[in-house]
């Protein structure tokens, strides 16, 4: 028999992708603007605002990890992103969402937690 193969994806290339600083889903700076993010839609907005998507999501994240069903996943109960959508999503993700949308966020009752892991005040 000859040696089993498995198909390897080829490697995402990370300088061209970008982590949303809400939930750390990693996206394509198009699929941002195409789409938005898939979790925090509507809370961001960014759906064809490559502004918004400038400040609300970054390139500067650390390690990716695949969630591929969020109900069950240990990596997504670590990462509490049981209600999210399966993707890809960024370990630490480095960086702070605007202020304004801060307040916004808060104004529907959301607190903010940075995605750095650093929890400073
Ligand atoms: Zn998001």
């Amino acid at each position: 028999m000859s040696q089993a193969q498995a198909a390897i994806p080829s490697q995402p290339r990370a300088k061209q992708l970008r982590a949303c600083l809400l939930c750390s889903i990693i996206q394509t700076p198009a699929d941002f603007r195409k789409h938005g993010c898939p979790n925090c839609e509507e809370l961001m907005q960014m759906k064809g605002y490559p502004d918004r998507i400038g400040v609300c999501t970054t390139t500067h994240f650390d390690g990716i990890i695949s969630v591929i069903d969020p109900e069950t996943s240990w990596v997504a109960r670590w990462q509490r992103t049981a209600k999210y959508v399966r993707g890809m999503y960024a370990v630490r993700v480095k960086g702070h969402i605007p202020e304004d949308v801060e307040a916004e966020l808060e104004s529907r009752g959301i607190k903010y937690r940075p995605r750095d892991q650093t929890d400073m005040d």
